[in-house]
């Protein structure tokens, strides 16, 4: 099937694209990699009566160290991400969640900003962005805005991005010397989106467990956080047994909906499995 008809611009500044977006009224879109886009538009899942194409706005693919955070501008490609020697370093738990995305060919496309306004669920950098805290920035006709990705993602492919706006960075806080992390996903075939995806920071001090981040997709709308879950697990040595712990109660209090792809007695069981790999793999980091 071919797109219906639409009306094509490819600005070369943030300025301009805003212009654009905003003169062309609602029934515009704004196009990065086109991995997720495009085939909709091919589907006719989407139908919009222009397109803004960003690819020109070369100067928002960047990684810039901030000290307490990595600014990464919105057009930074997957694999840029994933091969950069600063994200490995400072922000490892982003490196290790963008080299599992798709197949390289995606990753060489797709972009962090579409990867974030398009809210698959089951993404990736949704769920490291709401697991770190990242905070997103967008620009629009009047400004611009930043919010915590708590409050950027609002359901399955809702987000609080408004019509007229465009992401152009996020801040992902970095990681603390003492502190490992994991990602591990599980998916039928490689390079699918995962059934069930976790990602862990764990912070040690003297071997106890100072602050656990874990974040999980496959188990709700939008990727969910588990703050009050791992708070009595906190001030703990961690431990191959203390993972187990944390795991089973984990396992034990996410509600997936049965799918026709597959039972929430699954999604649960591989959540509880995956949980503690993911643990023990931070601990293990932490430890050095
Ligand atoms: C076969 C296949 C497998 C895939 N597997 C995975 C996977 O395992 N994990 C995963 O996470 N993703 C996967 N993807 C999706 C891929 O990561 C996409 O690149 C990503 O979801 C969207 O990024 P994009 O730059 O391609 O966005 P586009 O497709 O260009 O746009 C997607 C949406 O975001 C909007 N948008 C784009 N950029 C901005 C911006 N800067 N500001 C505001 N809105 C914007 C567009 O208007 C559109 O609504 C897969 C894609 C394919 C085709």
């Amino acid at each position: 099937m071919k797109p219906a008809a639409f009306d094509y611009f490819r600005p070369s500044s943030l300025e301009q694209a805003l212009l654009q977006l905003a003169a062309c009224g609602a029934g515009a879109k704004v196009i990065a990699g086109g991995q997720s886009l495009g085939p909709m538009l091919n589907m006719r899942l989407a139908m919009p009566s222009a397109l803004i194409d960003l690819n020109d706005l070369t100067e928002h693919a960047y990684i810039r160290d901030r000290g307490a955070s990595l600014s990464i501008g919105a057009l930074t490609r997957h694999e840029q991400i994933a091969e950069s020697w600063l994200v490995q370093a400072r922000c490892p738990l982003l490196a290790q969640a963008a080299k599992t995305i798709g197949h390289y060919a995606i990753r060489q496309r797709g972009t962090l900003g579409g990867s974030l306004a398009h809210a698959d669920p089951a993404a990736q950098l949704p769920l490291i962005a709401m697991t770190l805290g990242a905070e997103i920035e967008m620009a629009n006709p009047r400004g611009s805005r930043r919010l915590p990705a708590s409050e950027f993602f609002l359901s399955v492919m809702s987000t609080a991005l408004a019509a007229d706006e465009i992401i152009h960075c996020v801040h992902f806080p970095t990681a603390h010397a003492n502190e490992g992390s994991a990602f591990q996903s599980f998916s039928r075939r490689h390079g699918d989106y995962a059934i069930v995806a976790v990602a862990t920071t764990v912070l040690l001090d003297q071997g106890r467990v100072l602050r656990v981040r874990l974040g999980l997709s496959g188990v709700d709308s939008t990727p969910a956080v588990c703050d009050a879950m791992v708070r009595p697990y906190l001030g703990a040595v961690g431990s191959a047994a203390w993972a187990a712990d944390l795991a089973t109660a984990v396992g034990a209090a996410v509600a997936p909906e049965d799918d026709a792809r597959m039972p929430a007695l699954y999604r649960k069981e591989l959540t509880k499995k995956l949980v503690e790999q993911a643990l023990l793999h931070a601990l293990d980091r932490a430890k050095g």
